[in-house]
Protein backbone atom coordinates (compact mmCIF):
# COMPACT_ATOMS: atom_id res chain seq x y z
CA UNK A 1 0.00 0.00 0.00
CA UNK A 2 1.56 3.44 -0.74
CA UNK A 3 -0.16 6.31 1.31
CA UNK A 4 -0.40 9.63 1.29
CA UNK A 5 -1.55 11.83 4.51
CA UNK A 6 -3.79 14.64 3.85
CA UNK A 7 -6.17 14.42 6.53
CA UNK A 8 -3.62 13.78 8.54
CA UNK A 9 -1.32 16.60 7.34
CA UNK A 10 -3.49 19.31 6.60
CA UNK A 11 -6.15 18.68 9.56
CA UNK A 12 -4.03 19.01 12.84
CA UNK A 13 -6.77 19.27 15.28
CA UNK A 14 -9.21 17.11 13.87
CA UNK A 15 -7.68 13.61 14.96
CA UNK A 16 -5.23 11.80 17.50
CA UNK A 17 -2.98 10.15 16.76
CA UNK A 18 -3.16 6.66 18.19
CA UNK A 19 -1.85 3.27 17.31
CA UNK A 20 -3.69 -0.14 17.00
CA UNK A 21 -3.22 -2.75 19.79
CA UNK A 22 -2.54 -6.37 17.83
CA UNK A 23 -5.08 -9.18 17.59
CA UNK A 24 -3.05 -12.39 18.43
CA UNK A 25 -3.23 -15.39 15.84
CA UNK A 26 -4.95 -13.61 12.78
CA UNK A 27 -5.96 -15.03 10.66
CA UNK A 28 -7.75 -14.10 6.44
CA UNK A 29 -11.65 -14.81 7.29
CA UNK A 30 -12.15 -12.97 4.10
CA UNK A 31 -10.07 -10.79 1.21
CA UNK A 32 -12.31 -8.97 -1.71
CA UNK A 33 -9.94 -9.21 -4.99
CA UNK A 34 -12.32 -6.02 -6.36
CA UNK A 35 -11.62 -4.24 -2.99
CA UNK A 36 -8.09 -4.83 -3.22
CA UNK A 37 -7.75 -3.42 -7.00
CA UNK A 38 -9.35 -0.60 -6.11
CA UNK A 39 -6.14 0.73 -4.12
CA UNK A 40 -3.55 -1.49 -6.13
CA UNK A 41 -3.24 -4.91 -4.39
CA UNK A 42 -3.27 -7.94 -5.56
CA UNK A 43 -3.91 -11.46 -3.59
CA UNK A 44 -3.37 -11.38 0.38
CA UNK A 45 0.10 -12.18 1.51
CA UNK A 46 1.57 -12.81 4.89
CA UNK A 47 3.30 -9.67 5.39
CA UNK A 48 0.15 -7.63 5.06
CA UNK A 49 -1.82 -10.33 6.94
CA UNK A 50 0.62 -8.99 9.58
CA UNK A 51 0.19 -5.20 9.09
CA UNK A 52 -3.51 -5.20 9.22
CA UNK A 53 -3.61 -7.07 12.25
CA UNK A 54 -2.16 -4.24 13.65
CA UNK A 55 1.11 -6.66 14.73
CA UNK A 56 3.34 -4.99 12.49
CA UNK A 57 3.40 -1.07 11.54
CA UNK A 58 2.22 -0.17 7.92
CA UNK A 59 5.12 1.38 6.06
CA UNK A 60 3.98 5.17 5.27
CA UNK A 61 0.52 4.98 8.21
CA UNK A 62 0.05 7.04 10.17
CA UNK A 63 -2.87 5.63 12.15
CA UNK A 64 -4.82 7.99 13.47
CA UNK A 65 -8.75 8.87 15.27
CA UNK A 66 -11.02 11.36 13.79
CA UNK A 67 -13.07 13.61 16.48
CA UNK A 68 -16.77 13.90 15.45
CA UNK A 69 -20.11 14.14 17.15
CA UNK A 70 -23.34 13.46 16.30
CA UNK A 71 -27.06 12.84 16.98
CA UNK A 72 -27.90 9.55 17.75
CA UNK A 73 -32.10 8.78 17.65
CA UNK A 74 -32.88 12.11 17.73
CA UNK A 75 -30.51 13.57 20.76
CA UNK A 76 -27.37 15.26 20.39
CA UNK A 77 -23.96 13.95 21.94
CA UNK A 78 -21.44 16.40 22.05
CA UNK A 79 -18.23 13.84 21.40
CA UNK A 80 -18.01 10.67 19.68
CA UNK A 81 -15.12 9.89 17.26
CA UNK A 82 -13.81 6.62 16.15
CA UNK A 83 -13.91 4.38 19.33
CA UNK A 84 -13.00 1.55 17.72
CA UNK A 85 -11.50 2.02 14.03
CA UNK A 86 -8.20 3.51 13.53
CA UNK A 87 -7.39 5.13 10.16
CA UNK A 88 -3.94 4.58 8.17
CA UNK A 89 -4.16 7.26 5.90
CA UNK A 90 -5.14 7.39 1.72
CA UNK A 91 -3.85 5.00 -0.14
CA UNK A 92 -3.19 5.36 -3.53
CA UNK A 93 -5.07 3.34 -6.34
CA UNK A 94 -5.34 3.40 -10.01
CA UNK A 95 -8.49 5.46 -9.84
CA UNK A 96 -7.93 8.09 -6.38
CA UNK A 97 -7.12 7.80 -2.54
CA UNK A 98 -9.25 5.57 -0.43
CA UNK A 99 -9.09 5.89 3.51
CA UNK A 100 -7.81 2.49 4.83
CA UNK A 101 -9.05 1.93 8.24
CA UNK A 102 -8.62 -0.86 10.75
CA UNK A 103 -12.15 -0.66 12.42
CA UNK A 104 -11.68 -2.82 15.90
CA UNK A 105 -8.37 -1.94 16.12
CA UNK A 106 -7.97 -1.20 19.87
CA UNK A 107 -9.21 1.92 22.19
CA UNK A 108 -8.47 5.40 21.22
CA UNK A 109 -9.67 8.76 22.99
CA UNK A 110 -12.92 8.49 21.97
CA UNK A 111 -13.54 5.15 23.22
CA UNK A 112 -15.43 5.69 25.76
CA UNK A 113 -16.50 2.79 27.74
CA UNK A 114 -16.06 0.38 25.04
CA UNK A 115 -12.91 -1.68 24.19
CA UNK A 116 -12.04 -0.35 21.04
CA UNK A 117 -12.72 -4.17 19.47
CA UNK A 118 -15.22 -5.39 17.26
CA UNK A 119 -16.35 -8.85 17.41
CA UNK A 120 -16.45 -11.29 14.49
CA UNK A 121 -19.89 -11.63 14.01
CA UNK A 122 -20.03 -7.77 13.36
CA UNK A 123 -16.60 -7.27 11.39
CA UNK A 124 -18.40 -10.36 8.67
CA UNK A 125 -21.38 -8.77 8.53
CA UNK A 126 -19.56 -5.41 7.87
CA UNK A 127 -16.95 -7.14 5.39
CA UNK A 128 -19.98 -8.54 3.59
CA UNK A 129 -22.59 -6.31 3.43
CA UNK A 130 -19.95 -3.74 1.99
CA UNK A 131 -18.89 -5.73 -0.95
CA UNK A 132 -22.55 -6.95 -1.53
CA UNK A 133 -23.70 -3.49 -1.52
CA UNK A 134 -21.05 -2.28 -4.11
CA UNK A 135 -22.05 -5.52 -6.56
CA UNK A 136 -25.82 -4.31 -6.44
CA UNK A 137 -24.49 -0.52 -7.79
CA UNK A 138 -25.07 1.05 -4.08
CA UNK A 139 -22.60 3.84 -3.13
CA UNK A 140 -20.75 2.24 -0.44
CA UNK A 141 -17.94 2.00 1.32
CA UNK A 142 -15.79 -1.14 0.88
CA UNK A 143 -14.02 -3.69 2.77
CA UNK A 144 -10.93 -4.89 1.85
CA UNK A 145 -10.54 -7.97 3.91
CA UNK A 146 -11.72 -9.60 7.51
CA UNK A 147 -9.04 -11.11 9.66
CA UNK A 148 -10.10 -12.87 12.70
CA UNK A 149 -8.64 -14.24 16.01
CA UNK A 150 -8.20 -15.31 18.91
CA UNK A 151 -8.16 -12.58 21.26
CA UNK A 152 -10.96 -12.85 23.61
CA UNK A 153 -13.55 -9.74 23.73
CA UNK A 154 -16.72 -9.81 26.91
CA UNK A 155 -20.17 -8.83 25.34
CA UNK A 156 -22.91 -10.50 26.36
CA UNK A 157 -20.64 -13.54 27.06
CA UNK A 158 -17.25 -14.54 25.48
CA UNK A 159 -16.33 -13.80 21.70
CA UNK A 160 -13.59 -13.37 19.70
CA UNK A 161 -12.11 -10.19 18.08
CA UNK A 162 -11.80 -9.55 14.34
CA UNK A 163 -11.00 -6.85 12.10
CA UNK A 164 -12.67 -5.19 9.12
CA UNK A 165 -10.02 -3.12 7.05
CA UNK A 166 -12.42 -0.87 5.67
CA UNK A 167 -11.77 1.40 2.48
CA UNK A 168 -13.42 4.43 2.33
CA UNK A 169 -13.28 7.50 -0.20
CA UNK A 170 -13.64 9.29 2.93
CA UNK A 171 -14.56 8.85 7.00
CA UNK A 172 -16.03 12.73 7.06
CA UNK A 173 -19.11 12.57 8.43
CA UNK A 174 -22.39 14.69 8.96
CA UNK A 175 -21.38 14.37 12.64
CA UNK A 176 -17.73 15.68 12.14
CA UNK A 177 -19.14 19.30 10.97
CA UNK A 178 -21.79 19.35 13.96
CA UNK A 179 -18.58 18.69 16.03
CA UNK A 180 -16.85 21.78 15.37
CA UNK A 181 -19.96 23.75 15.06
CA UNK A 182 -21.43 22.94 18.47
CA UNK A 183 -17.67 22.74 20.44
CA UNK A 184 -16.62 25.75 18.56
CA UNK A 185 -19.50 28.50 18.63
CA UNK A 186 -18.85 31.68 17.20
CA UNK A 187 -15.46 30.57 15.89
CA UNK A 188 -15.45 29.13 12.62
CA UNK A 189 -12.41 28.76 11.44
CA UNK A 190 -11.78 24.67 11.79
CA UNK A 191 -15.33 24.38 10.58
CA UNK A 192 -13.95 26.81 7.61
CA UNK A 193 -11.23 24.50 7.34
CA UNK A 194 -13.15 21.31 7.23
CA UNK A 195 -15.30 22.51 4.38
CA UNK A 196 -12.44 23.59 2.17
CA UNK A 197 -10.65 20.37 2.94
CA UNK A 198 -13.85 18.33 1.85
CA UNK A 199 -14.62 20.36 -1.15
CA UNK A 200 -10.90 20.36 -2.20
CA UNK A 201 -10.05 16.22 -1.90
CA UNK A 202 -14.03 14.88 -2.80
CA UNK A 203 -15.46 17.77 -4.87
CA UNK A 204 -12.55 19.42 -6.54
CA UNK A 205 -14.84 20.88 -9.46
CA UNK A 206 -15.83 23.70 -6.75
CA UNK A 207 -14.20 26.01 -5.32
CA UNK A 208 -14.04 26.78 -1.80
CA UNK A 209 -15.26 30.46 -1.57
CA UNK A 210 -19.15 31.35 -0.82
CA UNK A 211 -20.35 30.18 -4.36
CA UNK A 212 -18.73 26.71 -3.82
CA UNK A 213 -19.96 26.11 -0.29
CA UNK A 214 -23.86 26.94 -1.70
CA UNK A 215 -23.21 24.25 -4.46
CA UNK A 216 -21.43 21.66 -2.47
CA UNK A 217 -24.31 21.48 0.48
CA UNK A 218 -26.81 20.91 -2.79
CA UNK A 219 -24.57 18.64 -3.96
CA UNK A 220 -24.43 16.72 -0.39
CA UNK A 221 -28.32 16.92 -0.43
CA UNK A 222 -28.24 15.16 -3.84
CA UNK A 223 -26.19 12.23 -3.02
CA UNK A 224 -27.43 11.42 0.10
CA UNK A 225 -31.04 11.59 -1.45
CA UNK A 226 -29.61 9.69 -4.05
CA UNK A 227 -28.12 6.78 -1.78
CA UNK A 228 -31.37 6.41 0.36
CA UNK A 229 -33.45 5.84 -3.37
CA UNK A 230 -30.83 3.35 -3.52
CA UNK A 231 -31.64 1.42 -0.47
CA UNK A 232 -35.26 1.63 -0.88
CA UNK A 233 -35.23 0.41 -4.15
CA UNK A 234 -32.77 -2.62 -3.38
CA UNK A 235 -34.83 -3.50 0.21
CA UNK A 236 -32.06 -2.29 2.05
CA UNK A 237 -32.55 -1.08 6.35
CA UNK A 238 -29.32 0.69 7.37
CA UNK A 239 -30.68 0.68 10.96
CA UNK A 240 -28.74 3.26 12.74
CA UNK A 241 -29.06 6.41 10.74
CA UNK A 242 -27.49 8.47 13.65
CA UNK A 243 -25.77 11.83 12.03
CA UNK A 244 -22.50 10.12 12.85
CA UNK A 245 -23.14 7.48 10.56
CA UNK A 246 -23.98 9.64 7.52
CA UNK A 247 -20.85 10.05 4.73
CA UNK A 248 -20.76 13.69 3.25
CA UNK A 249 -20.05 12.05 0.27
CA UNK A 250 -23.53 10.01 0.04
CA UNK A 251 -21.60 6.65 0.65
CA UNK A 252 -23.61 4.01 2.88
CA UNK A 253 -21.95 3.85 5.55
CA UNK A 254 -21.19 2.46 9.18
CA UNK A 255 -23.06 -0.97 9.42
CA UNK A 256 -24.64 -2.68 12.65
CA UNK A 257 -27.53 -4.40 12.71
CA UNK A 258 -28.79 -3.37 8.77
CA UNK A 259 -30.75 -5.90 7.29
CA UNK A 260 -32.19 -6.27 3.67
CA UNK A 261 -36.05 -7.27 3.53
CA UNK A 262 -37.19 -10.65 3.13
CA UNK A 263 -40.80 -10.16 3.47
CA UNK A 264 -42.08 -6.65 2.48
CA UNK A 265 -42.44 -4.43 5.56
CA UNK A 266 -42.85 -0.71 5.62
CA UNK A 267 -42.31 -0.94 9.22
CA UNK A 268 -39.55 -3.30 9.26
CA UNK A 269 -37.18 -2.28 12.05
CA UNK A 270 -33.97 -4.56 11.94
CA UNK A 271 -32.17 -2.60 15.10
CA UNK A 272 -32.84 -4.72 18.23
CA UNK A 273 -32.30 -0.99 20.24
CA UNK A 274 -34.94 0.98 18.25
CA UNK A 275 -37.45 0.90 20.19
CA UNK A 276 -40.11 3.46 18.63
CA UNK A 277 -38.88 2.43 14.78
CA UNK A 278 -37.37 5.87 14.15
CA UNK A 279 -35.02 3.76 11.55
CA UNK A 280 -37.83 1.44 10.07
CA UNK A 281 -37.10 0.79 6.78
CA UNK A 282 -40.17 3.48 5.42
CA UNK A 283 -38.85 6.17 7.73
CA UNK A 284 -35.38 5.82 6.08
CA UNK A 285 -36.22 8.78 3.37
CA UNK A 286 -37.31 11.33 5.91
CA UNK A 287 -34.99 10.40 8.49
CA UNK A 288 -32.04 11.23 5.73
CA UNK A 289 -33.70 14.97 5.76
CA UNK A 290 -33.52 15.37 9.25
CA UNK A 291 -29.85 14.56 9.31
CA UNK A 292 -29.12 16.69 6.40
CA UNK A 293 -31.29 19.55 8.59
CA UNK A 294 -29.21 18.62 11.47
CA UNK A 295 -25.87 18.98 8.96
CA UNK A 296 -27.21 22.72 7.93
CA UNK A 297 -27.69 24.07 11.15
CA UNK A 298 -24.07 23.17 11.59
CA UNK A 299 -23.32 25.01 8.01
CA UNK A 300 -25.56 27.71 8.87
CA UNK A 301 -22.42 30.21 10.25
CA UNK A 302 -20.55 29.96 7.05
CA UNK A 303 -23.32 29.28 4.38
CA UNK A 304 -26.83 31.78 3.77
CA UNK A 305 -29.88 30.40 5.36
CA UNK A 306 -31.91 30.85 2.95
CA UNK A 307 -29.41 28.75 0.47
CA UNK A 308 -29.17 26.04 2.87
CA UNK A 309 -32.90 25.71 2.96
CA UNK A 310 -33.15 25.90 -0.87
CA UNK A 311 -31.23 23.08 -1.05
CA UNK A 312 -32.79 21.08 1.63
CA UNK A 313 -35.79 21.66 -0.50
CA UNK A 314 -34.66 19.68 -3.55
CA UNK A 315 -34.19 16.42 -0.89
CA UNK A 316 -37.23 15.17 -2.04
CA UNK A 317 -37.57 15.61 -5.70
CA UNK A 318 -33.94 14.03 -5.86
CA UNK A 319 -34.90 11.49 -4.26
CA UNK A 320 -37.82 10.63 -5.74
CA UNK A 321 -36.47 10.90 -8.99
CA UNK A 322 -33.77 8.30 -8.44
CA UNK A 323 -36.16 6.37 -6.94
CA UNK A 324 -38.69 6.33 -9.74
CA UNK A 325 -35.58 6.03 -12.12
CA UNK A 326 -34.65 2.09 -10.43
CA UNK A 327 -37.91 1.49 -9.55
CA UNK A 328 -38.42 1.56 -13.47
CA UNK A 329 -35.77 0.18 -14.38
CA UNK A 330 -36.75 -3.00 -12.13
CA UNK A 331 -40.13 -3.15 -13.19
CA UNK A 332 -39.82 -2.44 -16.89
CA UNK A 333 -41.54 1.02 -17.29
CA UNK A 334 -40.53 3.03 -20.22
CA UNK A 335 -37.64 5.71 -18.53
CA UNK A 336 -38.72 9.38 -19.05
CA UNK A 337 -35.88 9.53 -21.70
CA UNK A 338 -37.06 6.90 -23.92
CA UNK A 339 -40.33 8.29 -24.82
CA UNK A 340 -40.25 9.27 -28.60
CA UNK A 341 -42.27 11.96 -28.00
CA UNK A 342 -41.25 14.10 -24.40
CA UNK A 343 -43.49 14.61 -22.66
CA UNK A 344 -44.69 18.45 -21.64
CA UNK A 345 -43.20 19.13 -17.92
CA UNK A 346 -46.66 19.15 -16.66
CA UNK A 347 -47.37 15.57 -18.12
CA UNK A 348 -44.10 14.54 -16.83
CA UNK A 349 -44.99 15.14 -13.53
CA UNK A 350 -48.19 13.35 -14.47
CA UNK A 351 -46.25 10.65 -14.98
CA UNK A 352 -44.02 10.54 -12.42
CA UNK A 353 -46.86 10.13 -9.91
CA UNK A 354 -48.59 7.41 -11.87
CA UNK A 355 -45.57 5.44 -12.11
CA UNK A 356 -44.87 6.03 -8.22
CA UNK A 357 -48.30 5.08 -7.48
CA UNK A 358 -47.88 1.88 -9.59
CA UNK A 359 -44.85 1.22 -7.52
CA UNK A 360 -46.11 1.90 -4.51
CA UNK A 361 -49.80 -0.64 -5.05
CA UNK A 362 -46.78 -3.16 -5.74
CA UNK A 363 -45.14 -3.16 -2.59
CA UNK A 364 -48.65 -2.63 -0.90
CA UNK A 365 -49.65 -6.01 -2.78
CA UNK A 366 -46.57 -7.58 -1.07
CA UNK A 367 -46.90 -6.60 2.01
CA UNK A 368 -50.34 -7.31 2.13
CA UNK A 369 -49.44 -11.23 0.02
CA UNK A 370 -46.84 -11.78 2.45
CA UNK A 371 -44.08 -12.07 0.09
CA UNK A 372 -40.50 -11.64 -0.32
CA UNK A 373 -39.43 -8.29 -1.83
CA UNK A 374 -36.12 -9.41 -3.84
CA UNK A 375 -37.90 -12.69 -5.16
CA UNK A 376 -41.16 -10.71 -6.31
CA UNK A 377 -38.86 -8.27 -8.08
CA UNK A 378 -36.93 -11.25 -9.27
CA UNK A 379 -39.92 -12.13 -10.87
CA UNK A 380 -40.50 -9.34 -13.72
CA UNK A 381 -37.64 -11.71 -15.31
CA UNK A 382 -40.43 -14.00 -16.27
CA UNK A 383 -43.04 -11.70 -16.82
CA UNK A 384 -44.49 -11.80 -20.71
CA UNK A 385 -46.18 -7.83 -20.57
CA UNK A 386 -47.88 -8.88 -23.71
CA UNK A 387 -50.16 -11.62 -21.87
CA UNK A 388 -52.56 -11.11 -18.75
CA UNK A 389 -51.14 -14.30 -17.16
CA UNK A 390 -48.02 -13.94 -15.45
CA UNK A 391 -45.41 -15.46 -12.83
CA UNK A 392 -46.14 -13.12 -10.31
CA UNK A 393 -50.06 -14.09 -9.94
CA UNK A 394 -49.39 -17.21 -8.92
CA UNK A 395 -47.77 -15.77 -5.31
CA UNK A 396 -50.25 -13.77 -4.44
CA UNK A 397 -53.00 -14.46 -2.12
CA UNK A 398 -55.32 -11.63 -2.85
CA UNK A 399 -55.46 -12.02 -6.98
CA UNK A 400 -58.06 -9.97 -7.75
CA UNK A 401 -56.03 -7.04 -6.00
CA UNK A 402 -53.53 -8.22 -7.74
CA UNK A 403 -55.13 -8.66 -11.32
CA UNK A 404 -56.28 -4.68 -10.80
CA UNK A 405 -52.75 -3.79 -10.22
CA UNK A 406 -51.30 -6.01 -13.26
CA UNK A 407 -54.04 -4.67 -15.50
CA UNK A 408 -52.88 -0.90 -14.78
CA UNK A 409 -49.44 -1.93 -15.18
CA UNK A 410 -49.51 -3.52 -18.63
CA UNK A 411 -51.39 -0.29 -20.10
CA UNK A 412 -48.71 1.38 -18.84
CA UNK A 413 -45.58 -0.80 -19.79
CA UNK A 414 -47.23 -1.28 -23.53
CA UNK A 415 -46.92 -3.96 -26.13
CA UNK A 416 -43.60 -5.21 -25.64
CA UNK A 417 -41.15 -6.13 -28.91
CA UNK A 418 -38.94 -8.21 -27.66
CA UNK A 419 -39.87 -10.10 -24.72
CA UNK A 420 -36.56 -12.46 -23.99
CA UNK A 421 -34.69 -9.16 -24.47
CA UNK A 422 -36.98 -7.13 -21.73
CA UNK A 423 -36.97 -9.71 -19.26
CA UNK A 424 -32.96 -10.46 -19.64
CA UNK A 425 -32.86 -6.67 -18.81
CA UNK A 426 -35.17 -7.20 -15.71
CA UNK A 427 -32.78 -9.55 -14.44
CA UNK A 428 -30.15 -7.46 -14.74
CA UNK A 429 -31.46 -4.83 -12.86
CA UNK A 430 -33.18 -7.50 -9.93
CA UNK A 431 -30.91 -8.89 -7.75
CA UNK A 432 -31.28 -12.98 -7.42
CA UNK A 433 -28.85 -13.08 -4.63
CA UNK A 434 -28.95 -10.74 -1.30
CA UNK A 435 -27.40 -10.52 1.75
CA UNK A 436 -29.89 -12.19 3.78
CA UNK A 437 -29.54 -12.08 7.42
CA UNK A 438 -29.89 -15.75 8.02
CA UNK A 439 -27.32 -15.93 5.32
CA UNK A 440 -24.61 -14.68 7.27
CA UNK A 441 -26.09 -15.81 10.37
CA UNK A 442 -24.86 -19.48 9.16
CA UNK A 443 -21.42 -18.39 7.54
CA UNK A 444 -21.09 -16.85 11.02
CA UNK A 445 -22.18 -19.85 13.51
CA UNK A 446 -19.50 -22.00 10.90
CA UNK A 447 -16.60 -19.93 12.11
CA UNK A 448 -17.50 -19.56 15.51
CA UNK A 449 -18.52 -23.01 16.01
CA UNK A 450 -15.06 -24.79 14.09
CA UNK A 451 -13.37 -21.76 12.27
CA UNK A 452 -14.58 -22.81 8.91
CA UNK A 453 -15.51 -19.87 6.72
CA UNK A 454 -15.81 -21.27 3.64
CA UNK A 455 -19.24 -20.62 3.97
CA UNK A 456 -18.46 -17.10 3.98
CA UNK A 457 -16.05 -17.15 0.93
CA UNK A 458 -18.61 -18.98 -0.68
CA UNK A 459 -21.43 -16.33 -0.27
CA UNK A 460 -19.00 -13.47 -0.48
CA UNK A 461 -18.30 -14.96 -3.98
CA UNK A 462 -22.19 -16.02 -4.60
CA UNK A 463 -22.93 -11.94 -3.69
CA UNK A 464 -20.39 -10.71 -5.95
CA UNK A 465 -22.38 -11.90 -9.15
CA UNK A 466 -25.82 -10.72 -7.55
CA UNK A 467 -27.71 -10.85 -10.66
CA UNK A 468 -26.49 -13.61 -12.44
CA UNK A 469 -27.95 -17.13 -11.96
CA UNK A 470 -25.83 -19.41 -10.20
CA UNK A 471 -27.80 -22.80 -10.60
CA UNK A 472 -25.77 -24.87 -8.21
CA UNK A 473 -26.28 -21.98 -5.52
CA UNK A 474 -30.05 -22.42 -6.01
CA UNK A 475 -31.01 -22.52 -2.33
CA UNK A 476 -28.83 -18.91 -1.35
CA UNK A 477 -32.27 -17.44 -2.73
CA UNK A 478 -34.70 -18.66 -0.68
CA UNK A 479 -36.57 -17.26 1.62
CA UNK A 480 -35.32 -17.74 5.54
CA UNK A 481 -36.32 -20.77 7.11
CA UNK A 482 -38.64 -20.22 10.20
CA UNK A 483 -35.51 -19.49 12.37
CA UNK A 484 -33.39 -17.04 10.24
CA UNK A 485 -37.31 -15.20 9.91
CA UNK A 486 -36.92 -11.79 11.51
CA UNK A 487 -33.73 -11.88 13.01
CA UNK A 488 -33.46 -8.96 15.11
CA UNK A 489 -29.38 -7.78 15.49
CA UNK A 490 -28.17 -5.89 18.81
CA UNK A 491 -26.12 -2.89 18.43
CA UNK A 492 -23.68 -4.53 20.70
CA UNK A 493 -20.93 -4.79 17.85
P1 LIG B 1 -21.71 2.93 15.95
O1 LIG B 1 -23.11 2.84 16.45
O2 LIG B 1 -21.05 1.60 15.72
O3 LIG B 1 -21.57 3.83 14.79
O4 LIG B 1 -20.86 3.55 17.16
C1 LIG B 1 -21.19 4.74 17.81
C2 LIG B 1 -20.00 5.24 18.59
O5 LIG B 1 -19.58 4.27 19.55
C3 LIG B 1 -18.78 5.55 17.75
O6 LIG B 1 -18.15 6.64 18.30
C4 LIG B 1 -17.96 4.30 17.89
O7 LIG B 1 -16.61 4.52 17.66
C5 LIG B 1 -18.23 3.91 19.33
N1 LIG B 1 -18.06 2.47 19.59
C6 LIG B 1 -18.85 1.45 19.17
N2 LIG B 1 -18.39 0.27 19.60
C7 LIG B 1 -17.26 0.52 20.30
C8 LIG B 1 -16.31 -0.29 21.00
N3 LIG B 1 -16.42 -1.62 21.06
N4 LIG B 1 -15.27 0.34 21.59
C9 LIG B 1 -15.15 1.67 21.55
N5 LIG B 1 -16.00 2.48 20.93
C10 LIG B 1 -17.05 1.93 20.30
MG1 LIG C 1 -20.54 4.90 13.77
Amino acid sequence: MQFKQDFFEQLVGFYSQVYPLPISNPHWLGWSDDAAKLIGLQKPNDELLMQLSANYAAPGASYYAQVYSGHQFGGYTPRLGDGRSIILGEAIGPNGAWDVALKGGGPTPYSRQGDGRAVMRSAVREFLVSEALAALNVPTSRALAVIGSDLPVWRESQETAAITVRLAKSHIRFGHFEYFFHSERGDTGKLTQLVNFTIQQHFPHLSADAAGYKQWFHEVVQSTAKMIAHWQSVGFAHGVMNTDNMSIIGDTFDFGPFAFLDTFKEGFVCNHSDHEGRYAFGQQPAVGLWNLKRLAQALAPIIESNDLIVALNTYQAALVKQYLSLMRAKLGLPQPSSNSNILSEAAQVKQDQQDLHLVGQLTVLLEANQLDYSNSLRRFGQVDPNRSDSALRNDMIDVAGFDTWYKAYQDRVGEVADVDVWQGNRNGVNPKYILRNYLAQEAIIDIEESGDNRKLLQLQQLLSRPFDEQPEMEDFAKRPPEWGQGLIMSCSS
